[in-house]
């Protein structure tokens, strides 16, 4: 492995480390998972069940959702992925690596 190619790599990868959590939840949001009910519960608490795209009550428009618990409400929640501590020290890390490649007198 060249120096070149190990740069490109430490590149990918921070990018990759950087971005996939945006990645993953744009496909999430598009596939329609992590969504919850924003519905009511008795105690006055969101319900916050997993809930699915449904067909909309009869004179209602838009998108509608029906939850696991049987609310159905117009719009849901979105829980987006967040990245941990580790996930963010693992792109600071390679990001580190590059800098120590592009130092020793890269492209030598
Ligand atoms: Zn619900």
């Amino acid at each position: 492995m060249t120096q070149t190619h190990a740069l490109g790599f430490f590149i990918l990868f921070t990018l990759l480390a950087m971005t996939w959590n945006h990645i993953f939840n744009l496909i999430a949001s598009m596939t329609g998972s992590r969504l919850f009910c924003q519905g009511k519960t008795h105690e006055g608490h969101i319900c916050g069940a997993p809930t699915q795209k449904t067909i909309p009550p009869k004179k209602k428009k838009g998108v509608w959702y029906t939850c696991t618990q049987g609310h159905t409400c117009q719009g849901a929640g979105f829980h987006p992925f967040k990245k941990g501590v580790v996930s963010h020290t693992v792109w600071v890390a390679s990001l580190l690596f590059i800098v120590i490649l592009l130092s020793q007198n890269f492209p030598a």
